[in-house]
């Protein structure tokens, strides 16, 4: 269990400020490596003991990693720009909003001030069983406490559960996927490009991790083309409280139409899963569709197929089915209706 005490482990700290430096870092030490961007999640794995890593490559003075910059198809974004940088970045919110909508609905203005876009999209779940050192799947263990009759998991998963129950909350994640961003990473055998949807893994992978980074490897830039740019963009965060918290559920979606009829769509949606979902199944279902109430209905519907719920969160299949209805057919009704 997690002891709180007041000192943090003690680790070498390196502050590399050249990519090529901080890829050779992680790629020597490896396993005993971690990334520091922002520090929102990585610094409380620190300070509650959870994670003692012998060693801990922070970015924050590597420029190369910072700005956003034109490219002749779209944007590049470094890993360590900032949540507020990205909000309010004029091309941003001119060409891709669904980013800075995103963006903007992240935590509160002190966490989007210090939170990095590589941070954001990297983070680690959210269950608090994990997070307070309970020994269970996704910790090495051979148990899930929260998926149990009377296990807290009214935040926890909908869909490709396996073992794990837990989400991905993080709010960018899903607007990448709908713009088609490629993450390009940097690896001990050179940069790979991923489409971002291929970024974020469930448990039937890996229940260790929810990203595809491997020790030594470096999330370097989000690439996004100009495939979306200024398309018709939804994106709808539902939250207990609305400043400060995480996502109980979010969706993002791209669309364009032409004379009132869908001609193409990207749509993921987050914490309904360990990963960002993209619902391929809808899009196919409603290209060449009115873009209406009825079509939204039939989508939410297909969305929500093969959803279980859990002791606690049976709100989640409403709420997806309507998140997906309203993105698709901007019905304006409340996200929680049945
Ligand atoms: C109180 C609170 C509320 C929050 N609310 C929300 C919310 O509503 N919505 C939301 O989306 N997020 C929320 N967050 C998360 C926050 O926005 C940060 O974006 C996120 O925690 C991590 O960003 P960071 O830059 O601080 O990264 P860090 O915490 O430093 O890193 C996060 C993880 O990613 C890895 N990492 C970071 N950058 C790289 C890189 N370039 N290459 C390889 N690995 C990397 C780190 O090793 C670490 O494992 C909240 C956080 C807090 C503390
Ligand atoms: S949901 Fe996943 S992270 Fe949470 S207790 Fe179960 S196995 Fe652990």
């Amino acid at each position: 269990m997690a002891v709180i005490r007041d000192v943090m482990p003690a680790f070498q700290l390196y502050q590399p400020s050249s990519v090529t430096d901080a890829q050779k870092l992680l790629s020597q030490n490896g396993s005993d490596a971690l990334v520091l961007a922002g520090g929102l999640d990585s610094m409380d794995w620190l300070k509650d003991r959870i994670k003692k890593p012998k060693v801990v490559v922070d970015l924050s003075g590597i420029d190369e990693l910072k700005g956003i910059r034109e490219t002749a198809d779209g944007l590049d974004i470094g890993a360590m720009t900032t949540l507020t940088e990205i909000a309010q970045n004029s091309i941003i919110q001119k060409k891709y909003s669904l980013l800075s909508e995103a963006a903007e609905l992240v935590a509160s203005p002190q966490i989007r001030n210090q939170g990095t876009i590589g941070g954001n999209v990297s983070q680690d779940t959210r269950c608090w069983y994990y997070r307070a050192g309970w020994p269970c799947y996704r910790a090495g263990g051979n148990i899930c406490y929260a998926d149990t009759p009377v296990g807290r998991n009214r935040e926890h998963a909908i869909l490709q559960a396996e073992r794990c129950v837990a989400v991905n909350p993080s709010d960018t994640a899903p607007a990448c996927i709908a713009l088609d961003a490629k993450f390009v990473v940097m690896t001990p055998k050179g940069q790979q490009v991923i489409d971002a949807e291929d970024y974020f893994v469930g448990p039937d992978i890996d229940i260790t991790r929810m990203n595809i980074l491997q020790p030594g490897h470096l999330l370097t830039t989000i690439r996004i083309p100009s495939t979306w740019a200024q398309a018709e963009f939804y994106f709808e965060k539902v939250r207990d409280r609305n400043v400060w918290d995480f996502p109980l559920m979010n969706v993002a979606s791209a669309v364009k139409s032409s004379g009132g009829t869908i001609q193409d769509i990207r749509i993921a949606v987050n914490a309904v899963a360990a990963r960002p979902l993209r619902l391929k199944m809808v899009e196919n279902s409603v290209r060449g569709k009115p873009r209406n109430a009825a079509s939204g209905e039939a989508a939410g519907k297909l969305a929500v197929q093969g959803a279980v719920p859990l002791q606690f969160n049976a709100y989640k299949i409403p709420l997806m089915r309507n998140l997906v209805k309203r993105a698709i057919g901007g019905v304006q009704e409340a996200a929680w209706a049945s």
